[in-house]
């Protein structure tokens, strides 16, 4: 789907998968003006189609937009246009229990030109792929480095915003994380390195011996994550105490030294939730309890990987049907 200015959304098509053409001037070659989205939709039990909370996505993608003074894609015609794209063949999506048909809506500045201004011209497309299991073999930890060296926003940055640029300036950190045998970043905050922020892809929950939660709050540096908000949720729909709270590095380590620490887990996406495992830094490593699955992080994980394949109720009302 195009925008131009003084003409609002148009030219709105189905098409198979090719290359797009770009003049080498295209102001998002450039000025990277663009954002993007993740999210799935499922064969759900009955053998219909859905999406889980596609206005969760449709309402962050409005928001990055703003942050990156572009033109927003109305809310509706992003969810009209993912359903009219799956129904385009309701095969796309696979029907094993563990497969889903991943969704990539994005928006990037598409007006020809040098300067740095805000595009009048954008293009919106969705990339529909079908995705096996992000597990092979059950649930597995990730690993963590603790990156010192760089962070993911600073105050006043686009932290909050799913832009390709955030993602940019994170590879140097992530390849970093991957030398050292890890699977993700943990990043700490721009101003102190002192408080955790988020993984490179995924938002993180700590889990103590009174059964409490904590994870980091929205400051405006991290990622709104739309798991992270459903695991609030329904960790709270059992009783369950969750804090959005700072919480430093150094209390993490000294939380899982005392035995306080029982569990962590990072969340998004594509893995739902996972456990983390071994947390390393410059300095040496450690684990939280085993390292291992916990029960509070599994027990989420089954809730919420329910509701998603349509065999848990879906009390929020979060599964949309598509077909
Ligand atoms: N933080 C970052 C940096 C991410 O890229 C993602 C994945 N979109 C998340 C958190 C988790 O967000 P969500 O639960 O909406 O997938």
């Amino acid at each position: 789907i195009r925008y131009a200015d003084g003409k609002g959304w148009y030219d709105a098509r189905v098409e198979a998968r090719a290359p797009i053409p770009m003049d080498p001037a295209t102001a998002v070659l450039h000025y990277a003006q663009e954002i993007f989205e993740g999210l799935k939709a499922y064969r759900s039990a009955d053998g219909g189609v859905t999406m889980f909370r596609p206005d969760a996505n449709a309402a962050r993608f409005r928001a990055s937009a703003q942050r990156m003074a572009m033109a927003p894609v109305p809310e509706r015609l992003f969810l009209d246009a993912l359903d009219a794209l799956i129904r385009t063949d309701r095969d796309w999506v696979p029907d094993d229990p563990e497969g889903s048909l991943y969704l990539r809506p994005f928006q990037y500045a598409s007006e020809v030109f040098l300067g740095v201004k805000p595009s009048s011209e954008y293009l919106f497309v969705i990339i529909a792929s079908p995705v096996g299991s992000y597990f092979k073999g059950g649930v597995q930890p990730v690993n963590v480095w603790v990156s010192r060296d760089y962070s993911r926003a600073a105050n006043g940055g686009t932290g909050a915003a799913k832009c390709g640029g955030n993602y940019a300036a994170s590879l140097v950190a992530q390849a970093e994380a991957i030398e050292h045998g890890c699977d993700q970043v943990v990043f700490l905050d721009a101003s102190e390195q002192r408080y955790v922020e988020e993984l490179g892809g995924m938002n993180v929950f700590y889990v103590f011996d009174d059964g409490s939660l904590t994870t980091p709050p929205l400051t405006g540096t991290i990622l709104p994550g739309i798991t992270r908000e459903s695991v609030i949720r329904l960790a709270r729909d059992r009783g369950l105490t969750v804090r959005e709270e700072l919480y430093s590095y150094e209390q993490w380590q000294a939380d899982a030294r005392s035995g306080r620490l029982r569990e962590a887990f990072a969340c998004g996406t594509a893995a739902v939730i996972t456990p983390i495992g071994t947390v390393r830094d410059r300095d040496g490593e450690f684990t939280v309890a085993d390292g291992k699955a916990g029960e509070v992080t599994m027990s989420l994980r089954d809730t919420l990987v329910g509701i998603q394949r349509g065999v848990t109720a879906d009390p929020h009302g979060w599964v949309h049907r598509v077909l």
